[in-house]
């Protein structure tokens, strides 16, 4: 089969940079271009320059929609807003698009909904393996540990760049143990705690947030109990395996009838 050609969109971003080289790094896929914001000073730089790659002849380029129509699938790492918007144009063309930009909110989340009936989307606020992987036996442990005698609490830290908290494996990690004790995560969830809280209210689920220097990600859930606590934790030491997870996706879509998808669908864990 011929490559699948690949925009990267977001291009000169940390994760647009770190697929580029990932790409570069494997076979079965080839970046055919690569997209930034319009008044970017990097439009007209060749993105395997930028990656560090080496010439790549693909120049970055302010016009989605003149790249797109050469490509087979898009990879966007970029801010809620703009990812609806390529999910539009994705939609109309029929392509694959791999989203993982997080801090999606409800009204992104339907408008992506809807561009899937016209694409393939796969979208994840965390693409690796072992997230995903770590996903599964939270919602597992959220079950075996009943709601009355064991709290869970999420804890994340993140670079001190990162504009949305709490982050996108935050949520999905959370969404998991709700689905573990059935019950709907909005509703029982703890954002923020400060001042005079009162005690913790059983059965709910806690989230804490830490920020600073250049942690790439490190998220764990804690089950605590009377005399004990089980911590399941996922530390990631590059950005290289969201990048590969995304990729991965990418390839498993191909051909793919549209829809929206989950990495649990690409891993084989749903
Ligand atoms: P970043 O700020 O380094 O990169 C985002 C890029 O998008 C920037 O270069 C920006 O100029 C570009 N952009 C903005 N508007 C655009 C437009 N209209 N067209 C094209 N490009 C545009 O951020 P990052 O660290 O690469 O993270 C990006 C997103 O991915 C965040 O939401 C982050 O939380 C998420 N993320 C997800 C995963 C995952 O596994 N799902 C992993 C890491 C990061």
């Amino acid at each position: 089969m011929a490559d699948m050609r690949l925009v990267i969109v977001g291009a000169a971003g940390r994760m647009g940079q770190a697929l580029v080289r990932a790409i570069a790094d494997r076979d079965g896929a080839v970046v055919c271009g690569a997209v930034e914001r319009q008044g970017s000073p990097l439009l007209g730089k060749d993105i395997g320059e930028l990656a560090g790659t080496g010439p790549s002849g693909i120049l970055v380029c302010d016009d989605p929609q003149a790249v797109f129509a050469k490509a087979d699938g898009v990879i966007d790492f970029t801010s809620p807003a703009v990812s609806v918007e390529f999910a539009a144009l994705t939609a109309q063309m029929g392509l694959v698009h791999v989203i993982g930009t997080t801090g999606l909110e409800a009204q992104h989340e339907n408008s992506i909904a809807r561009a899937a009936e016209g694409a393939t989307i796969i979208k994840s606020g965390n693409m690796s393996l072992g997230v995903n992987l770590l996903s599964v036996l939270v919602q597992q442990a959220a079950k075996a540990l009943e709601a009355a005698d064991w709290d869970i609490e999420v804890l994340e830290m993140h670079h001190k760049h990162k504009v949305d908290a709490p982050s996108g494996t935050a949520y999905l990690l959370a969404k998991a143990a709700a689905q573990g004790r059935d019950i709907d995560l909005e509703s029982h969830s703890v954002r923020v705690r400060d001042g005079q809280t009162g005690p913790r209210e059983p059965g709910t689920i806690g989230f804490a947030t830490l920020r600073g220097g250049s942690v790439v990600g490190e998220h764990s859930v804690i089950l605590a109990g009377e005399g004990e606590t089980v911590e399941l934790t996922h530390r990631a030491l590059d950005r290289t395996i969201f990048a590969r997870g995304a990729i991965k996706a990418a390839l498993w879509g191909q051909g793919r009838k549209p829809g929206l998808y989950s990495m649990l669908d690409v891993l084989g864990l749903s």
